[in-house]
């Protein structure tokens, strides 16, 4: 359960105190999140190694696929056209590219913590 609340809180999965991101960003001023370099509070460092997250890359491929997927069948639903369906599918995973960003990167690092690690 902790991980669910810390991916969804996106606070520090070590100490679960302060947020892993110092801002949100904003999609339509394209501007991605940032994230921090190390815990404020228990200094667990964010930034594991080299390319730690390329594999969140993956995350946010999967979740992105399941949007489209979502918006999809919400048109088929509503019997919408096929080009209103490509629009909105478009318009919908601009506005959540940095929600995708910021989750995918979370669970990521959720994902590998191991709380018997020591630094
Ligand atoms: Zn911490």
């Amino acid at each position: 359960m902790s991980y669910v609340s810390n991916v969804v809180k996106g606070t520090c999965p070590n100490c679960n105190k302060t947020k892993v991101f110092a801002s949100n960003g904003n999609p339509l001023l394209f501007k991605m999140p940032k994230m921090k370099m190390k815990c404020d509070n228990c200094g667990y460092s964010f930034h594991r190694e080299t390319g730690f997250y390329f594999g969140a890359m993956y995350m946010s491929y999967a979740l992105t696929v399941a949007e489209m997927v979502a918006v999809f069948v919400l048109g088929l639903l509503f019997g919408w056209s096929f080009m209103t369906m490509f629009i909105l599918v478009v318009i919908t995973i601009l506005l959540l590219s940095t929600f995708n960003y910021k989750i995918s990167r979370l669970m990521w690092l959720n994902l590998f913590y191991d709380k018997d690690e020591q630094e």
